[in-house]
């Protein structure tokens, strides 16, 4: 700006001059500028993604301290709790969600789940499922098998309940005595999408926060959430909607009934029992619209014994006793004409399969 007064043929000597002059310091004032940049702006996710991940939680000796630590060094995690360390210590379950990690299910008792019945496997997830709603106000919606160990009749109850499978593509670990460097250097070999394996119990990997936080940072990566659907790192924001239908994690993307309907129309439920086990079932209920658009469904029912719902999804209930009333939630109450949508349970008792009544608004 200064040398617009400047006549023109002395300019193009002025800019050699100053190019030279330059020359010699040009690749450290990158340098420089590079550096602060990076440690100014902590959000460059230019690169993506990853998942980091802890196991076996919570803990009340190192919860806490791992919780502070990643808030400190602004990186979210998922952590895969045990279902009884979550029962014995609800209020760290809090203190996850209330630090902005993710919870996932880590099964019941950390067993070989491949090695027990189908029947075991079930109650191995459903408690936790239920224990960490219980925590959290809502279930997990990623499972991490114990060992890694898994297959197909495990998978099967995974879907079910609506829970993704979720390994690592990166292990720590530090279950194996990892050095903190280590553990570092695990860290550094993620790449956008990936997953990395390590565990709420160990101040070796507590005390690798810091650098973890560092090596992302220099790279562009960004801690991120689980997605449900594709199991791969993502944006924090990326997860959609709240709660997936288990038979289809898919599904929940918001169901388009863009124009107001004109009127109310009616609406059909039906009931179908997917898998039952004693003293418990579970079942799905599909909601469908009549010969109009619908902005809103509310299904009721009674039940002929004594079953009562334990775990809800794609709905919200209301009602006590033997009376049930679940109504949409907001991202699957409006239908268009003869369009359908899916809710589900898992109820205590005998399967049963009342008579349903829908009313539509
Ligand atoms: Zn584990």
């Amino acid at each position: 700006m200064a040398d617009s007064t400047v006549p023109t043929a002395r300019r193009a000597g002025l800019r050699r001059t100053l190019a030279t002059a330059l020359a010699g310091v040009l690749t450290a004032a990158l340098a420089t500028v590079t550096l602060s940049a990076t440690a100014a702006q902590a959000a460059d996710c230019s690169a993506g993604y990853v998942g980091l991940t802890y196991d076996d939680g919570p803990n009340p000796s190192n919860t806490t301290n791992l919780l502070n630590t990643l808030k400190a060094n602004g990186l979210r995690a998922t952590m895969f709790n045990i279902g009884q360390n979550a029962q014995n210590n609800p209020s760290l379950v809090r203190a996850q969600v209330d630090a902005g990690m993710w919870v996932g299910n880590h099964s019941w008792t950390h067993s070989h789940l491949t090695q027990l019945s189908s029947s075991q496997i079930q109650s191995e997830l459903q408690q936790t499922q239920q224990t960490i709603q219980q925590a959290t106000g809502s279930a997990p919606k990623l499972f991490r098998p114990p060992y890694g160990e898994t297959n197909s009749t495990l998978k099967s109850i995974e879907q079910q309940l609506g829970l993704k499978e979720i390994i690592w593509d990166v292990d720590s670990q530090d279950w194996n005595g990892a050095s903190t460097a280590q553990i570092v250097q695990a860290a550094g070999q993620l790449q956008n999408g990936q997953i990395i394996l390590m565990h709420d119990q160990y101040a070796t990997t507590v005390a690798a926060i810091p650098q973890i936080a560092a090596n992302l940072r220099s790279r562009n990566l960004c801690a991120g959430m689980i997605s449900p659907s594709t199991g791969r790192a993502v944006a924090p924001d990326g997860g959609g909607p709240v709660s997936p239908s288990p038979s289809n994690p898919q599904s929940p993307s918001p169901t388009p009934t863009l124009t107001p309907p004109p009127g109310p129309g009616g609406c059909t439920a039906t009931m179908q029992t997917v898998n039952s086990w004693t003293g418990g079932f579970q079942s799905n209920v599909t909601v469908r619209a009549g010969s109009s658009a619908i902005r809103g469904w509310t299904v009721t029912w009674s039940w002929p014994g004594s079953q009562s719902i334990s775990q809800l999804w794609g709905g919200l209930q209301s009602g006590s006793g033997s009376s049930v009333s679940v109504r949409n939630e907001s991202w699957n109450g409006g239908l268009g004409a003869s369009a359908s949508t899916t809710f589900g349970f898992v109820a205590n008792g005998t399967a049963a399969t009342p008579t349903l009544t829908c009313s539509a608004s």
